[in-house]
């Protein structure tokens, strides 16, 4: 309760800072870390620049390398869960590719991510609140590449191109994409392996694919007051962003060129959008991007945002690291 004030108090769009560790190789290739978690606690970050300069950016959290993905999952829970009350909701993931988006938000196995423990914390409390209310809890899976909406869950691959649309009430959605119900956290996992096959189908390096492409998960929940017969319907959008570097311009010719003008372009259309709401400009950019259009109808208004800024601890990544926090900044 204390934490919706806050959040009603400061607006409607936080970003969490996540470091990841060193890798063994970067340990015993020497690399340093140049990131301060001194004043972590108080949601600020210091990079050490270079000789004794620091720069410090202020997030609503900041994740050291030894905060675990309960720690992380904790501070995200009231968000996610007011889906459950008739929320809009969008999570991202933003970075560098290899600093951690697809671990905060699939996890493994062992060790959870966001969009598993969300899942299976909704269906914890629609079973406690069943006697009230009663919830039908949907999923779809997309991908997002080169401006082009991809069905993850379709069976057969659609020959007809699939575009946002407007409908009643400035509701937005895909017409013709799979919306998957699901009962239980079996049903969920059992989904997100069959959007995860799809996605490798038809690339010839998984990895290198999706650091390319916006992989979004979108939770559809339609509620049922049993005491008033009022319904209300929420939409939970998890979403593990394309790599945010930049190549290096002898390596950009041909189809990366494409792909690396579409991941700047959803990219930054998506910090212009996510600022132009933090400073209630009159006019949201939405239709920039796919990625920005997709997203119309959850961010805004009273939608909830939450970014995940997920950074490197080495002195290699500096740039990056710097560009993506600047990134970050800009949207809040
Ligand atoms: P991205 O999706 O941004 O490219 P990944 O999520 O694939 O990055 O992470 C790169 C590697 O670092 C993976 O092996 C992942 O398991 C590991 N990793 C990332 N963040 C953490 C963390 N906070 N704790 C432990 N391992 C992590
Ligand atoms: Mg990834």
């Amino acid at each position: 309760k204390l934490y919706n004030q806050v959040q009603e108090a400061k607006g409607n769009i936080r970003v969490f800072c996540r470091c990841r560790p060193l890798t063994k190789e970067e340990v015993s290739s020497g690399c340093t870390t140049i990131v301060d978690f001194d004043a972590a606690k108080e949601g600020d970050i210091g990079i050490m620049t270079g000789g004794s300069t620091k720069k410090t950016f202020k997030f609503d959290r900041v994740y050291a390398p030894k905060n675990g993905q309960a720690d992380v999952y904790a501070d995200a829970s009231p968000l996610v869960t007011s889906v459950l009350d008739g929320y809009n909701v969008c999570i991202f993931a933003y970075g560098q590719t290899g600093t951690g988006k697809t671990f905060t938000m699939e996890g493994t196995e062992q060790n959870r991510g966001v969009n598993y423990r969300t899942l299976e914390e909704l269906f914890k409390i629609a079973a406690e609140r069943k006697e009230a209310i009663t919830y039908k809890i949907s999923v779809s899976v997309l991908e997002v590449y080169n401006e082009q909406i991809r069905d993850l869950l379709a069976t057969s691959p659609s020959t007809k191109k699939l575009e946002v649309r407007q409908a009643a009430k400035g509701f937005h959605h895909v017409p013709g994409i799979v919306e998957a119900k699901v009962e239980n956290i079996k049903e969920v996992w059992d989904v997100l392996k069959a959007g995860s096959n799809a996605r490798a189908v038809g690339s010839n390096n998984v990895n290198e694919h999706s650091s390319r492409s916006h992989c979004m998960l979108c939770v559809m929940v339609r509620a049922k007051n049993l005491m008033n017969g009022e319904s209300t319907k929420g939409k939970l959008w998890l979403i593990d962003l394309a790599g945010s570097e930049r190549l290096a311009k002898t390596d950009v010719q041909g189809e990366r060129l494409k792909e690396a003008q579409n991941i700047n372009r959803s990219l930054s259309a998506l910090g212009d959008v996510m600022s132009a709401l933090a400073t209630k400009s009159s006019h949201i950019p939405y239709r920039n991007s796919k990625l920005t259009h997709l997203l119309q109808d959850s961010l805004g208004g009273d939608s909830k945002a939450l970014m995940f800024v997920q950074i490197s601890p080495t002195d290699i990544d500096l740039g990056e690291t710097l560009s993506s926090l600047n990134f970050a900044s800009r949207v809040r």
